[in-house]
């Protein structure tokens, strides 16, 4: 965001006017505006400046996230109720009640009483829960109004200027980053760590200035390559270097890495008009520079918490230089940069301010948690360490086995992963298995550790030395419930939460569910007398939750039809032996090498040579039988391997996925189908080029919302 000195009236009403042309909310802006200067007149700032200059600014602020017009006039009013004694009834009268809710919002988010510092955030962690579940904006509001304070935080005493960076880094800046409003959440942090650590600051700054020109000229020209790689392949698209934020150097610095580690990362982003092209791009730009294969990630597929999506791989580009490629969509990027404040983006979402506070509510982990630790009648310490420990420190984030991200605290155990995939797992689970390895209960989870959890219905709930595992308040808080609560209180809650979710896996809100219609339709059917009887039946399993939902809305099931098989020939490989000319050479059938595979040779007492991936567990190592190999340059037949692929769902899936393979000009050998529990695992042989082949392949079956993991097998 770039910022000027001196704003005027005239230049907010030009910048409102290219998104918001209507002149009957101009006026009502520059009537805000006329009326908060006549409030502020005659109060200076500590820079010198008039008072209203800092309002003005603030509202500058939120069109660059095209705030809607109630928002702006809010914060042109954001200081009259604190500072001019303005009564909130005036405001009301004059410019409506939603825009004096705003305003009262934002003025009581700000009237913090200092005494202990744990009070202290008490106080503020309540109000910015209050703030967020009454209207979102006002949090918004609070975020600009904080940014221009930071941005002119030179004007103020040194040891004030420590507090409110401090506060910054702590509070705001986060809360900024679970909103996804990326914009001032970074210029927050960088402002942020330009007053606590000085210094550092200054050093980053002037070294990525020395190195500017060079990391400039690599840029552009790896820009120029892949602009015309795609548009050559037809796709209409924009590409911009972009700068990393001090900050996240510092952090990245922070956690032991080298300064020229993080120099020689060059980053560029692309946009692209459909979700189909970022994948496409994906696949061009591996075709011709290599990925590093850890650094792929599918935010697309599996969004962040914080509604994030967007491709992200590191290949090896121009001159040998690592560039972190980020691949999305214009829809994606405005979410990226904006967060929930997207919504204001998109014209035809006339009620946008509802649509934002419904997301808030129904999309963000973040906003759940503080409600639910709100709603907790936890101690105020328990509420403080809760709210520092897992809603704004370093969360990490691990997955279910279908690849639902689940947000934990740091060293939070397998036990409070259960919980927060639901009160009824943790409460019936037996085990765990962490990345396929049995764990204990007290384990420390990492990121990106894909977790299952082992329930058994014949579970008599949690353990009381759980208590002390645990790493979430909240977990213990829960678990503490179960043993005070009477078995039927603990059923009824299990069912009404096991039919949410099953309302919310099958997409049906909770409004067209609990129709007075349907109702009467469940008990009538079901012959009981409430609502609350139906949740207990389902609790203590008489009734699963999927079959009273199945009873008003009816499962579509797809239609099967004959499964079309693509038989292709494979040829013994072309594969060159060190130091050997003419020898028998086999692929193993364990793990199917491919080209492009790392592989290795085992010399088969008079039966030739067979060649394993180096991978292969099968593979035996010794000494003076193994043989280096490696694959020619001109393979051109297809090789057969085997892969596995993980669907969530019981219905056959089998034509879609073979359309796919098939456009690739993939075949499929044969195929076995298993289903294990709601889900169905496919092992397919495949014939395929190579790797790169194969990552293409993964990438379009990755992209079937209903496939959830796809890999190769090693049997
Ligand atoms: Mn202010």
């Amino acid at each position: 965001m770039k910022s000027k000195e001196n704003y005027t009236i005239d230049d907010l009403i030009k910048i409102v006017e290219k998104y918001q042309s209507d002149s009957k909310y101009l006026e009502k802006i520059k009537k805000t505006y006329i009326f908060a200067s006549n409030c502020h007149k005659g109060q200076f700032r500590k820079s010198g400046e008039e008072y209203i200059s800092h309002p003005l600014h603030v509202a500058i602020i939120l069109t660059e996230i095209y705030a809607d017009t109630e928002t702006i006039m809010a914060a042109l009013l954001h200081d009259v109720i604190e500072d001019c004694d303005v009564e909130k009834e005036e405001i009301e009268e004059k410019f409506g009640k939603e825009v004096a809710n705003l305003v009262y919002g934002v003025s009581k988010l700000g009237r913090i009483n200092f005494s202990t510092e744990n009070e202290y955030l008490i106080d503020y962690y309540k109000k910015i829960i209050v703030g967020m579940s009454e209207d979102v904006r006002v949090i918004i509001i609070k975020l600009a109004d904080r940014l221009h304070n930071m941005r002119t935080l030179w004007a103020l005493p040194e040891e004030k200027q420590k507090k409110i960076a401090k506060e910054t880094l702590e509070i705001l800046a986060p809360l900024a980053h679970h909103l996804g409003i990326h914009k001032i959440k970074s210029e927050l942090e960088d402002l942020s760590l330009r007053y606590l650590k000085s210094d550092i600051f200054y050093d980053i700054a002037e070294k990525l200035n020395k190195t500017k020109v060079e990391r400039d000229n690599t840029v552009n020209e790896m820009l120029k390559y892949v602009t015309n790689m795609l548009t050559e392949h037809g796709i209409a698209h924009e590409i911009k270097g972009r700068a990393k934020s001090i900050y996240s150097i510092y952090n990245k610095l922070n956690k032991g890495r080298k300064f020229s580690d993080i120099y020689d990362l060059l980053a560029l982003r692309i946009l692209v008009h459909t979700e189909q092209e970022c994948y496409l791009a994906l696949g061009i730009i591996h075709s011709k520079f290599k990925p590093i294969p850890k650094r792929f990630k599918d935010y697309i597929a599996m969004p962040k918490p914080n509604m994030y999506q967007s491709l992200h791989t590191t290949v090896f580009g121009i001159d040998g230089y690592l560039f972190e490629i980020q691949i999305r969509t214009y829809e994606m990027d405005e979410i990226a940069e904006n967060g929930i404040a997207s919504h204001w983006a998109y014209k035809e979402h006339k009620d946008a301010s509802i649509l934002m506070q419904n997301t808030t509510e129904q999309k963000l982990q973040f906003f759940k948690s503080i409600i639910e630790l709100n709603e907790d009648k936890m101690s105020s310490e328990d509420f403080v360490n809760s709210v520092k420990d897992e809603v704004l420190n370093n969360n990490i984030y691990c997955f279910t086995p279908k690849g639902d991200i689940i947000e934990l605290p740091q060293d939070a155990t397998p036990i409070d992963f259960a919980y927060k995939v639901h009160t009824r797992v943790g409460e019936t689970m037996v085990g765990a298995i962490v990345n396929n390895s049995i764990v204990p209960l007290d384990y420390k989870l990492k990121n990106n550790d894909i977790v299952k959890i082992n329930t058994s219905k014949s579970s008599k709930g949690p353990s009381r030395e759980w208590v002390n595992i645990v790493k979430s308040t909240q977990t213990r808080n829960k678990i503490r419930a179960f043993f005070t609560k009477s078995e039927k209180e603990v059923y009824i809650e299990r069912g009404k939460d096991s039919l949410e979710k099953e309302l919310r896996k099958r997409k049906i809100a909770y409004d067209d569910f609990y129709t007075q219609k349907n109702q009467e339709f469940l008990l009538k059917n079901l012959k009981i007398s409430s609502l609350e009887e139906l949740y207990l039946e389902i609790g203590n399993g008489k009734y699963s939750s999927s079959m009273v939902v199945n009873l008003l809305f009816k499962k579509e099931e797809a239609p099967s039809e004959p499964i079309k098989k693509v038989p292709t020939k494979s040829k013994d490989a072309d594969i060159l032996v060190s130091g050997i000319d003419k020898v028998k050479v086999h692929l193993a059938n364990c793990c199917n090498p491919i080209p492009g595979d790392s592989i290795i040779g085992y010399i088969t007492k008079g039966n030739g040579i067979n060649v394993h991936r180096t991978t292969c567990h099968n593979l035996e190592v010794l000494e003076n039988r193994n043989v280096d190999v490696h694959w020619s340059d001109t393979t051109t037949d297809k090789y057969m391997t085997t892969i596995l692929i993980h669907c969530n769902t019981r219905e056959n899936k089998l034509i879609e996925m073979f359309q796919k393979i098939n456009m690739l000009d993939s075949g499929i050998d044969k195929f076995i189908t298993m289903n294990r529990g709601d889900d169905t695992v496919y092992e397919l042989d495949l014939y395929i080029r190579n790797l790169e082949h194969l990552e293409k392949v993964f990438t379009e079956l990755n992209k079937l919302s209903y496939v959830t993991k796809v890999e190769r097998l090693i049997k």
